[in-house]
């Protein structure tokens, strides 16, 4: 089955068309600043070469619109007609408690995802007008929403809950949903694949290491714990989001500085993180450069970065009782020698060792720790399309 799966950002569309029986990946690209007068389309074609091509597009419609176009294009595309489309699977950010798996969508399931609007004010209303693009565009078409939240609602309330008064919980779903879970949900399962080891039967340390990064404890195959929150912020440093802050020192702030709450939200998402304290960018790879140019504040960011992950792990370890399996995924977790080492040789107390040569590669799938280490450690690429896609072609009746 050939299925599209669309992820819609806030000015952003990103495609992917994917066959979904061998996961073979037909056409890949995105849209990029919707809205605004420079807008562009980007694509790969099937020989790796890219193309770029600037067109107005106002709304997520009219990038919905150019992703089909370029798709049935009769020089550029790899389908003749819409039909060819079986169905179009979306990821969508928060589910809430009203999803714990993915589903085709219907008008009920539509209102569900308004419902979270609130939780998820710049996310979900994106993933929304995806949907409604393609219900206008390619009537018919069986959707599916597959949610970063869905794998983590088998966390147990003494994970998910804040200690805020319960009826904030009652009243506005104030908790921890968590993010990432299709990812966490692929690599952990593929990692045990990879290992030829029983999915069911193991203590599971995930660390989505991206521009934004979750680290998520699976036992038996569930998430039990996980570090992000009611909203992505939450846990581990991250490119511009604050991650673990003490409250206290947000209303402080609020005060110091006369800030609102979108005030704040601005300074917790976009003004911190790696590039808050470097003070030079949120990308890995500048601080790496900046720090081997003497940079203090790069090698700051860094130190904070590594230490928050390794002491995620050791939480994660003793929620689990121990650990048998750590995977590094994402953009900094697939690419980072560096980090990797930094973080695992801290982790020799349970056990680990490194392989050095193993662990040079990047974006494989690769086991990097030594022959005698007592946990195996991991680097599994991620494909979260992969996963809507598979979903997708489950829940339309294929394969
Ligand atoms: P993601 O959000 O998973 O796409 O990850 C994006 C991030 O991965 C970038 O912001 C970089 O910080 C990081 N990254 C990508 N390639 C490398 C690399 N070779 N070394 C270090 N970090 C990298």
């Amino acid at each position: 089955m050939k299925i599209l799966v669309l992820n819609c950002g806030s000015s952003s569309v990103k495609y992917k068309l994917i066959e979904s029986e061998n996961g073979n990946v037909l056409a890949e690209g995105g849209v990029e600043k919707i809205g605004l007068p420079d807008s562009f389309l980007k694509f790969k074609r099937p020989d790796g070469s890219k193309e770029t091509i600037t067109v107005s597009m106002p709304d997520h419609k009219e990038a919905v619109k150019n992703v089909l176009k370029i798709l049935t294009d009769p020089k550029e595309g790899v389908i003749k007609s819409f039909d060819e489309i079986h169905a179009v699977g979306h990821r969508v950010v928060h589910g809430m408690e009203k999803f714990n798996k993915s589903v085709l969508i219907t008008p009920e399931v539509i209102g569900k995802v308004k419902e979270c609007y609130p939780v998820a004010p710049l996310h979900n209303p994106a993933n929304i007008t995806g949907i409604e693009a393609i219900t206008d565009l390619i009537p018919g078409v069986p959707q599916v929403a597959v949610f970063d939240t869905a794998f983590h609602q088998t966390m147990p309330a003494k994970a998910f809950m804040y200690a805020l008064p319960y009826e904030d919980y009652e009243k506005y779903g104030v908790r921890r949903y968590g993010f990432h879970g299709t990812s966490h949900r692929y690599v952990s399962r593929r990692a045990c694949e990879f290992l030829g080891v029983p999915y069911e039967q193991q203590r599971i340390i995930t660390c989505h290491i991206g521009n934004g990064g979750s680290i998520t404890a699976i036992k038996d195959g569930i998430s039990v714990d996980t570090s992000m929150g009611l909203t992505p912020t939450e846990g581990l440093m991250m490119g511009t989001r604050v991650g673990d802050v003490d409250p206290g020192a947000l209303t402080y702030l609020m005060k110091c500085e006369g800030l609102d709450a979108d005030g704040l939200g601005n300074v917790i998402n976009k003004k911190s993180g790696v590039l808050g304290i470097s003070g030079i960018s949120s990308d890995m790879r500048d601080i790496e450069d900046a720090i081997a140019a003497g940079n203090e504040r790069a090698k700051l960011a860094m130190d904070m970065y590594e230490y928050r992950i390794l002491k995620y792990i050791g939480a994660y370890t003793a929620v689990l009782g121990g650990a048998d399996i750590i995977v590094f995924t994402a953009g900094v977790g697939e690419n980072s020698p560096e980090l990797r080492e930094a973080v695992c040789e801290k982790l020799a107390y349970m056990g680990i060792t490194l392989d050095k040569e193993a662990n040079r590669s990047r974006g494989k799938e690769v086991v990097i720790s030594g022959a005698d280490s007592k946990v195996k450690v991991v680097v599994i690429p991620t494909d979260e399309e992969l996963v809507i896609a598979q979903d997708t072609a489950m829940i339309v009746g294929g394969k």
